[in-house]
């Protein structure tokens, strides 16, 4: 069976940057399930999917526009400190859910200068070319439960 819109899809992969440096993977865990033709999944990924079988082993290098985006300078906002009230001790690197122009996204404080905070709301992957070496393990029809709700439940999963 071939990887296409509604199928059910379980991968192995290992996620790496350019600088060779492994970023996520799944061989130490679960396989990953996706939903294919949903978004569930970023997108350069999802289309070099397409038409794949079980046991299809591939590498892909995925831009920056086809995974979690460039850079956006306007996602970097300034604030006062007293958005922050009753969290102690404000360090560089600290992560928030935060309203953002798009929904609720995480921030990332990325500076602090006395008062004034400097939040960056974009994803930690912004900017960066990624390379999947990928493995699929299994392609199989979508239940029409998943296809309503838009994912995949697996085990035990009922949502
Ligand atoms: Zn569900």
């Amino acid at each position: 069976m071939q990887i296409a819109n509604d199928k059910a899809v379980s991968l192995h992969y290992t996620l790496t940057n350019m600088a060779g440096e492994v970023i996520d993977s799944s061989e130490d865990g679960d396989v990953l399930v996706y939903l294919h033709g949903q978004g569930n999944i970023i997108p350069g990924l999802e289309n070099a999917l397409a038409g794949k079988v079980a046991g299809d082993k591939f590498n892909v290098t995925i831009a920056p526009k086809d995974a979690y985006g460039e850079i956006v300078d306007n996602m970097v906002q300034v604030v006062a400190k007293e958005m922050f009230e009753g969290v102690e001790d404000l360090e560089i690197g600290m992560q928030f859910h935060a309203d953002v122009s798009h929904g609720t996204g995480i921030v990332t404080i990325v500076a602090i200068d006395g008062d004034q905070i400097t939040l960056d709301g974009n994803h930690a992957l912004a900017g960066e070319t990624l390379l999947f070496d990928v493995e699929v393990i299994d392609v199989r029809d979508a239940t029409a439960e998943e296809l309503s709700h838009g994912h995949i439940h697996g085990e035990g999963c009922h949502h």
